[in-house]
C-alpha cells in the first residue's frame, strides 16, 4: 500500500508514504505502531526500503476480504487455505498441531550478513532449546489418547487463518500440542492469542505457556527485541530465537522482519516497573515466521 491512516494523536490521520518518510525517524518510530489501512481498518505496518531496492510501502496481514487493497493473487491464495481450515475446525473435535517449518519458508541462499549471524552455530542454538511442557500445567491440559490421528495443522495454515479473520481464534476446537514425550490438548480460543489481548502475568514464575501471534512492526537497534503492529504496549525480546531466526530464514537484515507474521510458543508477564507487557519467547524452535518476500505487496 502506498497509503495509510494513522491514529496516533501527534501525527496527521493521513499519510502518503512519500510524507511519511519524510517524517524525522523519531516520528517514525512513534507513529509507526499506529498504522491502519485507509480502507478497512487492519491494522497495518511500515516497511522501509531494503538494502536490494526495494521500495518503502505500507502493508497489512488483516485485510477484511473485501478490501480492495488486500493483493489478489495473495488474496485467492490465502482465502482458500482459510476456507479448507475453516472446514476442518467445523468438521473435527480436535487438530494435532505440529511446529513444523515448511520447506519453502527460508529466503533464497544468499551472503548473511557476519554482524547478525553472531558466533552461535545454529545448531548450537537448535540444541540448546528446551522443551516448555513444565510450563503447561493448567486446568484446560488433558493428556491425549494417542490411538486417534486427527488432522495435522502447520504453522503456516495456523497463521494465515488467525491474521486474516478465519475460525480458528474463536473456535472450540481442540489444538493438540506435541511438546517433548506428551501431548497436551487445549481449546483453540483459549491457546491462541493475538499480541493486542494478551494478558500478562504478575511475574515470569506465574506466566502460562500460550501461542501468541500478531504482525512485526519493527526490530530494536540491536536486534535484539521486536515490536509487533497489533499494539504498542508488548516488547518480545529475542533471546536466543535471534540466531534461530537469522538462519532458520537466511535473514540478512533486521528490517527484513518488518510486516512477517509470527506465531510462537510464549510466556506474556509485567515487565518490572508495570509500563510494558513482555512476551518472551518460549522455545526457538517452537517459533513460526511468515515473511514477506521483496515482490509481495499486501
Ligand atoms: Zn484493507
Amino acid at each position: 500500500m502506498l497509503e495509510v491512516t494513522c491514529t496516533h494523536p501527534d501525527a496527521k490521520s493521513y499519510y502518503r508514504i512519500e510524507q511519511f518518510l519524510q517524517l524525522t525517524e523519531e516520528d517514525i518510530e512513534r507513529y509507526r505502531q499506529h498504522l491502519i489501512c485507509p480502507v478497512c481498518h487492519g491494522k497495518a505496518y511500515f516497511r522501509k526500503q531494503s538494502v536490494n531496492g526495494r521500495s518503502a510501502c505500507f502493508g497489512s496481514n488483516y485485510h477484511a476480504s473485501d478490501c480492495g487493497n488486500w493483493h489478489p493473487t495473495l488474496k485467492t491464495q490465502q482465502q482458500k487455505e482459510i476456507e479448507a481450515l475453516n472446514q476442518q475446525l467445523a468438521e473435527s473435535d480436535e487438530l494435532i498441531f505440529d511446529f513444523v517449518i515448511p520447506a519453502n519458508s527460508k529466503k533464497e541462499d544468499e551472503p548473511r550478513r557476519d554482524s547478525l549471524k553472531g558466533k552461535q552455530s545454529q545448531e548450537r542454538v537448535l540444541r540448546s532449546t528446551k522443551t516448555p511442557s513444565e510450563k503447561l500445567i493448567s486446568k484446560d491440559d488433558t493428556t491425549v489418547n494417542a490411538s486417534r490421528r486427527p488432522e495435522v495443522l502447520t504453522p503456516d495454515k495456523m497463521l494465515n487463518n488467525l491474521l486474516h479473520g478465519g475460525e480458528l481464534a474463536k473456535s472450540e476446537t481442540r489444538i493438540v500440542l506435541k511438546l517433548g514425550n506428551k501431548d497436551y490438548s487445549y481449546k483453540a480460543k483459549n491457546l491462541l492469542v493475538n499480541f493486542a489481548s494478551a494478558e500478562p502475568a504478575k511475574n515470569f514464575e506465574e506466566a502460562k505457556l500460550k501461542m501468541y501471534w500478531g504482525t512485526v512492526s519493527h526490530t530494536d537497534k540491536d536486534f535484539e527485541w521486536l515490536n509487533p503492529a497489533d499494539c504498542d504496549d508488548v516488547g518480545i525480546p529475542l533471546g536466543k530465537a535471534k540466531e534461530a531466526i537469522i538462519n532458520q530464514y537466511g535473514i540478512t537484515s533486521r528490517d527484513e522482519l518488518e510486516g512477517a507474521g509470527i506465531l510462537f510458543l510464549g510466556l506474556c508477564f509485567w515487565n518490572k516497573d508495570k509500563t510494558r507487557k513482555i512476551v518472551k519467547i518460549q522455545a526457538a524452535d517452537k517459533l513460526y515466521l511468515s515473511l514477506l518476500g521483496d515482490g509481495r505487496v499486501n
